[in-house]
């Protein structure tokens, strides 16, 4: 009961921040500061009322148009919020101890829902724009690094996997950017796996990896096929190792240890 409680007070917390993290997004894209004031229509500029801003339930009472002007507004408001949401709620259960007994994990449970707010913006962006804000990525990679310090606290040798594996992940999308001249991936990507490297370690980050380089594959294929890219147009890789990192945090542990029952 307790347990169900909690998970919708987190699947609630992150409709909530998916909404802020939506106008940290809409900010980003205009070069605005993060602390100047109320949110507006992008369209008609009319200030929005608290009942406007109603994670998911007001893009569904409004039908998806702006109170003020009836201009459509952007799938991107509530598919965020009901991503942020269901990340929360899926973060709190992977934290949770068995059975459910106080305190969480508290520090683990924060960092966690503070990266995955960084991916999910660096997801969106990069999808809308082919470009991750240097900002995102730096505070996760931050945030990554504060918490992997504050786990070791004093047994220094734990920080060599996340360390090691931060600079070959990136060193590997560094080749690749090398290599292909900036076809293949970004310089964005090279930071981003650093951030990867740091959040998973080793072996998690091969989970991810793998997810990222498939699921690209297939997608970027499948886009071939109905000739909505041509063979040397781009496409935007973050969102594919973010879903790798996200794949890798709820299920890497799972498929590691089904590889290594499969080896003894
Ligand atoms: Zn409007």
């Amino acid at each position: 009961m307790i347990k169900l409680g909690f998970s919708f007070l987190f699947f609630f917390l992150g409709l909530v921040s998916g909404s802020f993290l939506n106008s940290l997004i809409y900010r980003l894209e205009t070069n605005q500061g993060f602390i100047r004031g109320r949110s507006f229509c992008p369209n008609c500029r009319h200030t929005l009322a608290w009942r406007d801003l109603l994670p998911i339930w007001s893009f569904l009472l409004l039908r998806g148009r702006c109170r003020y002007c009836q201009k459509p507004i952007s799938w991107q408001y509530p598919l965020v919020e009901a991503a942020t949401g269901l990340t929360f709620l899926l973060l709190f259960n992977q934290v949770l101890p068995h059975p459910f007994t106080f305190p969480v994990p508290l520090i683990y449970l924060v960092y966690l829902l503070f990266v995955s707010s960084c991916l999910i913006v660096i997801f969106v962006f990069d999808l809308k724009h082919y470009l991750i804000p240097d900002e995102i990525v730096y505070a996760g990679i931050a945030a990554s690094l504060a918490y992997r310090l504050f786990e070791a606290s004093g047994n220094w040798e734990s920080l060599f996997n996340p360390l090691a594996v931060a600079f070959l992940t990136s060193l590997f999308f560094w080749l690749i950017y090398h290599f292909s001249h900036g076809q293949g991936l970004g310089f964005g990507d090279v930071k981003l796996g650093f951030l990867m490297g740091l959040l998973l370690a080793f072996p998690q980050v091969l989970a991810a990896l793998f997810f990222a380089f498939f699921s690209g594959a297939i997608i970027g294929i499948g886009l071939l096929a109905l000739k909505k890219k041509k063979l040397k147009s781009e496409l935007p890789f973050a969102p594919f190792l973010v879903s790798g990192t996200f794949f890798a945090l709820f299920f890497g542990e799972r498929i590691v240890n089904y590889y290594l029952s499969l080896l003894v």
